[in-house]
C-alpha cells in the first residue's frame, strides 16, 4: 500500500540521534533550546517553545492567551480533532466557522458574519484557532483586520504549515497571530517522531509557555515570589504540565529542520505533477491563492459529483484496493459523537459537510517516486470510468 504520508528518516538523523543516546542528557538536554533557536530563526520568529505534540501546544497555548470557563473559542470544521479540543481542555465553549470552498481554510466572510451575530450577544470569542489546511496558508490579513476589529486572539494551528510562505514570509512568523503551533509528527513536513513547537514574538507569552510545559515551575529569581532558600530552590507558579520535548526528538528535529526547504520542493513538485496528469478529471483539484505558497502537507482532491458517475465512497474504496492508501482529512469535528453530544448538529456547517462528502487526500511525501505517482495517477483514472 502506498501510504498517504510518509517521514524521511535518513543515516544522518540516526547518528544524531545516536550520538544524544551516549551523551550526558536524554532530556533537557541542549538539543531542545538549539532545535527552538533554530527553528525559530528559520521562521523568523523571536521565540520557539518546544513540547511534546502540537497538541500540547494549542493547550498551554489557550490557557496562555487567557482561555477558561465562560470563554468562547473558535475554529475550522475541517481540521484534525485537537484544533477544538484545546478548548475544551480549558473549560471553554467551542464553535465552528464554515470552511471557504476553494482553500477548506476557515472563511474570513463567514468568520465576519458570525462575529457581528456574536458581538450583539457579547459572545465574541477569546481566540480563533485557525489552521493553514493541507498547508495552504489562511487569509491572514482579513482575518488580522477582523481580531483588532472584535478584540479576539489568533493561535495559527500550523501543523502543516512548516516551510509554507504568506505574502513572501515563512508561516510561523506569527506577523498577523498571537501563538503559532507547528506539530512534528511523523506524517508531516518534518518529524521528531511526537512533538510539536509552539512561536510567538512575544517575550512574556514565552515565558508562560516555557514555565507550563514544565509543571509550571521557573528556576528563574527574577520571576520568583519569594527569595530563594538555597541554590535547590525553584518555585511553582501555575499549574503546569509535563510537555517537554527531549533531547532525542530535538537532534531529530535539526537534523530534519535541514532539509525543510528541500522537502517543501519536493511536495510542491509532485503537486504540480499531480494537477498536470488530473485536470481532464472529474475532479476539483487544490488552489493556491496568489499571496500563498502552499507546503502542500496534503494533495486533496474533491470528486466532483455533478460530473463523476461513481461515488466518493466507491473511488476511495477502489482505490485502497489498488493499493493506494488514500485517506480523508477530515470528518468534519462538529459531526464527531463527542461534540454531537455537546449539542452541535449535521447541517450546521453545510461547506465543511459537502467538503466532506467529495474530498480525497492522494499520496504525497518527500520519497514517493514517480512510477508509484504515476499508480495512482492510473488508479483514480481507472477508478472514475468505472
Ligand atoms: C497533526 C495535527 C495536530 C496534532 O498534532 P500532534 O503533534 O499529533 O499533537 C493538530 N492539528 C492539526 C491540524 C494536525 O494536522
Amino acid at each position: 500500500m502506498i501510504p498517504y504520508g510518509r517521514q524521511d528518516v535518513t543515516q544522518a538523523d540516526i547518528d544524531a540521534v545516536v550520538a544524544v543516546l551516549g551523551s550526558d542528557f536524554l532530556t533537557q538536554g541542549p538539543y531542545v533550546p538549539e532545535f527552538e533557536s533554530a527553528v525559530a530563526s528559520k521562521v523568523r520568529a523571536k521565540h520557539a517553545v518546544a513540547v511534546n505534540s502540537a497538541t500540547s501546544a494549542l493547550h498551554i497555548a489557550c490557557i496562555t492567551l487567557g482561555v477558561g470557563p465562560g470563554d468562547w473559542i473558535w475554529t475550522s470544521p475541517i481540521s484534525f480533532v485537537a484544533s477544538a479540543n484545546c478548548g475544551l481542555y480549558c473549560g471553554a465553549m467551542i464553535d465552528f466557522v464554515d470552511i471557504d470552498p476553494e482553500t477548506y481554510n476557515i472563511c474570513p466572510c463567514a468568520l465576519e458574519e458570525k462575529l457581528l451575530r456574536a458581538a450583539t450577544l457579547g459572545r465574541v470569542p477569546t481566540v480563533v484557532v485557525v489552521v493553514h489546511m493541507a498547508g495552504h496558508p489562511c487569509d491572514m490579513a482579513a482575518i488580522k483586520r477582523l481580531s483588532d476589529q472584535f478584540g479576539f486572539k489568533i493561535i495559527e494551528d500550523a501543523s502543516h504549515g512548516i516551510g509554507a510562505r504568506y505574502d513572501g514570509e515563512y508561516i510561523g512568523n506569527c506577523a498577523y497571530s498571537d501563538i503559532a503551533i507547528f506539530s512534528f509528527h511523523p506524517v508531516k513536513i518534518i518529524t521528531t517522531a511526537e512533538g510539536g513547537m509552539a512561536l510567538t514574538n512575544d517575550p512574556a507569552i514565552a515565558n508562560r509557555l516555557q514555565r507550563l510545559r514544565s509543571h509550571g515551575i521557573t528556576r528563574d529569581v527574577a520571576q520568583m515570589e519569594k527569595s530563594p532558600d538555597g541554590s535547590w530552590y525553584y518555585e511553582q507558579l501555575d499549574l503546569g504540565f509535563n510537555y517537554r520535548m527531549n533531547d532525542l526528538q530535538a537532534a531529530l528535529g535539526l537534523s530534519q529542520l535541514k532539509r525543510l526547504d528541500h522537502y517543501v520542493d519536493v511536495r510542491r513538485q509532485l503537486a504540480s505533477r499531480y494537477t498536470e496528469r488530473l485536470v481532464g478529471l472529474p475532479v476539483k483539484l487544490p488552489l493556491e491563492a496568489e499571496s500563498c505558497r502552499s507546503s502542500f502537507h496534503l494533495y486533496i482532491v474533491r470528486i466532483d459529483s455533478q460530473r463523476a458517475s461513481v461515488s466518493h465512497a466507491k473511488v476511495f474504496e477502489f482505490l485502497r484496493s489498488s493499493g493506494v492508501g488514500v485517506n480523508l482529512h477530515y470528518i468534519p469535528i462538529h459531526l464527531q459523537p463527542y461534540y454531537q453530544r455537546l449539542g452541535f448538529r449535521n447541517g450546521m456547517f453545510p461547506k465543511a459537510e459537502t467538503y466532506y462528502s467529495e474530498a480525497l487526500s492522494l499520496p504525497i511525501y518527500p520519497n514517493l517516486s514517480h512510477r508509484e505517482q504515476d499508480h495512482v495517477i492510473s488508479a483514480l483514472e481507472a477508478s472514475l470510468s468505472e
